[in-house]
């Protein structure tokens, strides 16, 4: 199994140490040519979603990832990731892939709680780390999506199919379980 990260902007690094602690094959996707090597799973990291979806657009990566996630390539966007994701921003006239049925809300913790951490319960693992820096959260999901965690009372985690996306950033902290779940959908959909 290989996983490709996509490393524009923002905390790619972080989730290749994740990976190669868990024994994950990996390479980082910064321009066009590495979307020719093979790769199973896509991780979107966090960062800043305006400028990764800026960069997608002019670096021509948007198009083929966009196809290869219509056409189920398990991906997993963590908090800009998320947004990248999202088919709708509430607060943010502006989407960018647009592939999962969620409605997010940019910096949706204002700007006094914009980054904190805190344990919380995912669904299927248990109780984890989760920590939130200027987050989103999920207002809103489609019929197919599945709540993995929430946090007062909004939506943080969820699932569509192979789409998976944390509105916090489980490669900052050492629990691997996260990504041991992303890569699990990878294998089986192997
Ligand atoms: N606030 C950022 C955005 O809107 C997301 C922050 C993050 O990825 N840590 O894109």
């Amino acid at each position: 199994m290989t996983i490709a990260i996509l490393a524009v902007q923002g905390a790619f690094y972080e989730h290749g140490e994740i990976l190669r602690k868990l024994g994950i094959e990996h390479f980082e996707i910064r321009q066009q040519s590495d979307l020719n090597k093979h790769f199973d799973g896509l991780i979107i990291p966090g960062g800043e979603s305006t400028v990764q979806g800026k960069l997608i657009r002019e670096l021509n990566l948007y198009d083929t990832l966009k196809e290869k996630i219509l056409q189920n390539l398990p991906v997993f966007g963590t908090c800009a990731g998320l947004l990248l994701l999202a088919k709708q921003i509430s607060n943010d006239e502006k989407t960018h892939l647009g592939t999962m049925n969620i409605t997010a809300v940019r910096n949706a913790y204002g700007r006094q709680l914009g980054s904190f951490s805190t344990d919380g319960n995912f669904k299927g693992i248990g109780t984890v780390p989760m920590t939130f820096i200027r987050a989103p959260y999920i207002e809103q999901v489609g019929e197919n999506v599945e709540i993995l965690a929430e946090y007062n009372g909004k939506i943080t985690a969820a699932r569509e199919n192979n789409q998976l996306v944390t509105a916090f950033h489980p490669e900052l902290n050492d629990n691997l379980s996260i990504h041991r779940y992303f890569a699990d959908i990878v294998e089986n959909n192997a």
